[in-house]
C-alpha cells in the first residue's frame, strides 16, 4: 500500500491509470467502508481509500473536533485490507485549488438531514467535487447508509456529466441490526441496545402491510420510539427511493429514514 499526503505526488503516481476505484471515508474505519473497499476490489485492483475529515461538512466546529480519529489503526487496517493506494490529504491540498465543476445541489438536499445540518450537503459535494477532479477514478464507491448523500453526489455527477460511475452499496450492521457507524465507538451498550430495538421495530413496521396509512404509521412509530427512551427524533419519513419525495400508499418503492439522537450521539438510518 503506497501512502500519499499530497495531490502532486499522487497524481504522478495514477495520472496514466484509466481504472481507479475511488473509496473516500473519513477514516475510524469499520465493517462498512471494508465492505466497500471488497467491493471497489472486485472492480479494480487500483483501490484507493481517502481518509479525511471534512471540517466543511461540519455545522459546528466543536462537532469537527470531537469526531473520532484513529489514524495508525486505519492504516494498518487498510494494509491488511491490501488496496492500493492511501490518501491522507491536508486542508490544503483540498482547497487550494479552484475546481473546473460548480456544486450542483438538488432540492432533495433541503428535505431529511439537510432541515437539521444546514452547511453539510453543501461541504460534502464540495469535497467529493474536488477529490474527483484531483483522482479522476472511473469509479467511487459510496454506502446506502447515507441514501441522501449518494443521491445527492449522483445528480451532481449527472448535473456536470461527470462519467465517474457510482457503485451503491449495502449498509453493514451490528449483530442487533444497528447500522455500523465511525461514531458509533462513543456510544454505550445501553444505547447500541436501544438502538437495535428501534431496527427491529422499524423492520417490522416496514413489513407490516395491515396499517396502511402512512402518516398515522409515523405517529405511532414516533411514539412508540420515544417509549424506547428516546427523547430527541429529528424525522422518520418514508421517501419513495427513484421519485425523492414523500411516499403516499405502502405499495410504493419506499424506504423508511430516520435521525435520532442517543445521548450526544447523532444517528441516521434507512430501511
Ligand atoms: P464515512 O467515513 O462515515 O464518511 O463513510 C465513508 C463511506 O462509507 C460512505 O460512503 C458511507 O456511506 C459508507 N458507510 C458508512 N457506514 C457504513 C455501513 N455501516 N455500511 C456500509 N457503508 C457504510
Amino acid at each position: 500500500m503506497k501512502i500519499f499526503k499530497d495531490k502532486k505526488t499522487l497524481i504522478k503516481e495514477i495520472f496514466n491509470k484509466k481504472n481507479i476505484a475511488f473509496v473516500p471515508t473519513m477514516g475510524s474505519i469499520h465493517q462498512g467502508h471494508l465492505s466497500l473497499i471488497k467491493r471497489a476490489k472486485k472492480e479494480s485492483k487500483n483501490v484507493l481509500v481517502s481518509i479525511y475529515v471534512n471540517p466543511k461538512q461540519f455545522n459546528t466546529s466543536s462537532d469537527f473536533k470531537k469526531y473520532p480519529r484513529s489514524e495508525s489503526k486505519d492504516i494498518a487496517l487498510l494494509r491488511r485490507a491490501n488496496i492500493k493506494y492511501l490518501y491522507l490529504p491536508n486542508n490544503n491540498d483540498i482547497y487550494s485549488f479552484r475546481p473546473k465543476s460548480r456544486i450542483y445541489l438538488d432540492k432533495f438536499s433541503k428535505k431529511l438531514c439537510g432541515k437539521f445540518r444546514p452547511k453539510h450537503f453543501k461541504g460534502v459535494l464540495n469535497v467529493i467535487n474536488r477529490f474527483i477532479e484531483i483522482i479522476k477514478p472511473h469509479s467511487i464507491f459510496l454506502g446506502l447508509k447515507d441514501f441522501q448523500q449518494l443521491n445527492l453526489i449522483r445528480l451532481h455527477l449527472l448535473k456536470n456529466k461527470i462519467t465517474t460511475k457510482i457503485i451503491s452499496c449495502p449498509t453493514i450492521r451490528e449483530r442487533n441490526g444497528f447500522a455500523l457507524s465511525s461514531r458509533n465507538k462513543k456510544l454505550k451498550n445501553k444505547q447500541i441496545k436501544v438502538a437495535g430495538k428501534i431496527y427491529k421495530y422499524l423492520k417490522n413496521l416496514k413489513q407490516n402491510v395491515i396499517s396502511t396509512n402512512l402518516k398515522e404509521r409515523q405517529l405511532n412509530a414516533i411514539s412508540k420510539i420515544s417509549l424506547f427512551g428516546v427523547k430527541n427524533i429529528d424525522y422518520l419519513e418514508f421517501i419513495n427511493i427513484k421519485t425523492l419525495k414523500p411516499a403516499k400508499s405502502i405499495r410504493e418503492n419506499y424506504n423508511i429514514f430516520i435521525a435520532y439522537h442517543l445521548g450526544k450521539i447523532r444517528v441516521i438510518d434507512n430501511l
